[in-house]
């Protein structure tokens, strides 16, 4: 499709893009330039392997972070967050947050301002990758994580501040609820919109990628109001949108003997430390799982480490009017520059910002290039140290690997 400004539209909430749209990206900060391009070299590669010249990326470079401060003065301006709207996806590099002080996260900004609401990490086994599981191959999971509020909305104040005593002094007045003089305060707010327009897009994944089941990760025994009622409201937008597709747990098994029809989605729900163990010792019971924003993020990584670590975990944060595909892991600051560091999260996270503009040819031609030449023992330093045997290469060089992979057909 001809379009000179290389704008992707949205029709009906699905992407429509341009032969050669305009595509942003944030470099990011520490091991982002290495793993940035080494991305861009293999999802160039698998477009053109996919399309000849037909279909080809525009990369356009975006600032935020450390290179968004040296270059404009500020660590996400105002133009980032706008230019992510009018090309409606892009891609980003991990970005640093200083932790207990200093200036809140950016990637949290970026998801709070952009309503990105859906944290969406697929985890699957790529064979031959070193797990610590026996069947790592039974993982094969979505995690469909809510990206604004719980107790990452950033609502909260330092013990010592007028805000926590003003709040405290509330509390006990008002409430007659006692905290100790010296308690930190954060608040976490869960919502029914917000809620169930995550768990309404899980379910329409698992739907359309026909996936048997959306499981309701949360802590509604402890935290009734909050983790319960995301329960609570899971199930609700299961019933209200889609009535004729999903079917609880319970009426499964009275109605059906357990067996589910065709063309079904089974609704469960699962307390959050259970779902741990559950995760390790029956993975296969487990397919999509839509869950409030602080479990998703525990839950993804401990994941990501079931099928090998960090180094290879996608992820997507998804709204309704744009998206941002990022790497799930940070930004390794004693590998800064390194060259050595494993790309395959922010190449897997490339895959996936094909697959949202519908480029599906060039989308899954990527993670049969990875695996390809895992297999064949090219890999960085974080699998060599597992893979007796293999050889172990520059974060280039195995992206180069996996190029000539794709070019080779
Ligand atoms: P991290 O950057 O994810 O790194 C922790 C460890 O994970 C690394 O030391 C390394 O382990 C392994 N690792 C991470 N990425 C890897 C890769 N591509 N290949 C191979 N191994 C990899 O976590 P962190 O040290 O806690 O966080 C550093 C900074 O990143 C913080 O400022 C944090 O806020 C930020 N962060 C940003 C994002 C984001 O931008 N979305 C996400 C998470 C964290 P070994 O040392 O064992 O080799």
């Amino acid at each position: 499709m001809e379009d000179a400004n290389g704008i992707i539209t949205l029709e009906n909430g699905h992407p429509i893009a341009p032969d050669f749209p305009v595509i942003p990206f944030i470099e990011g900060d520490g091991i982002g330039p290495d793993i940035w391009r080494a991305a861009r070299l293999v999802l160039d590669a698998a477009v053109a392997a996919a399309y000849g010249g037909r279909r080809k990326i525009r990369w356009k470079e975006i600032f935020a972070g450390e290179k968004g401060f040296r270059v404009t003065g500020s660590y996400l301006p105002p133009e980032t967050l706008a230019a992510i709207k009018t090309h409606v996806a892009a891609i980003k590099g991990p970005l640093t947050t200083p932790v207990g002080e200093g200036f809140r996260s950016i990637n949290v900004a970026i998801r709070q301002q952009l309503d990105l609401y859906a944290c969406v990490r697929p985890v699957r086994y790529i064979d031959p990758v070193p797990s610590p599981m026996k069947h790592p191959e039974a993982i094969d999971m979505v995690v469909f994580r809510e990206n604004t509020e719980d107790l990452y909305a950033g609502i909260e104040w330092p013990a010592d501040s007028d805000a926590a005593e003003e709040v405290r002094t509330f509390l006990k007045s008002r409430l007659g609820v006692a905290l100790p003089p010296d308690s930190g305060i954060g608040i976490k707010p869960i919502s029914e919109k917000n809620t169930k327009r995550l768990v309404s897009r899980a379910i329409a994944y698992a739907l359309e990628n026909g996936l048997p089941s959306v499981t309701l990760m949360h802590k509604g025994n402890i935290m009734k109001y909050t983790e319960g009622a995301f329960r609570a409201w899971g199930y609700a937008v299961a019933r209200e949108v889609f009535p004729a597709q999903t079917i609880t747990e319970a009426a499964l098994y009275e109605q059906y003997d357990g067996s589910l029809p065709a063309g079904k989605v089974v609704i469960k729900d699962r307390i959050a430390d259970m779902l741990f163990q559950q995760v390790l010792l029956r993975p296969r019971e487990f397919s999509v799982i839509a869950t409030p924003n602080l479990n998703g993020d525990y839950l993804s990584d401990a994941l990501a480490a079931q099928v090998g670590g960090l180094g290879m975990a996608p992820g997507a944060n998804i709204g309704d009017a744009c998206a941002v595909f990022e790497a799930t892991h940070g930004t390794a600051p004693k590998y800064a520059g390194m060259d050595k560091v494993n790309p395959g999260s922010l190449i897997l996270s490339g895959a996936m910002l094909l697959e949202y503009i519908g480029w599906k040819e060039a989308a899954l031609r990527i993670p049969a290039a990875l695996q390809r030449t895992i297999a064949q023992g090219t890999v960085t330093y974080d699998l060599a140290r597992q893979l007796p045997g293999a050889e172990k290469v520059p974060c280039s060089e195995f992206a180069r690997a996996i190029a000539e992979k794709l070019a080779d057909g």
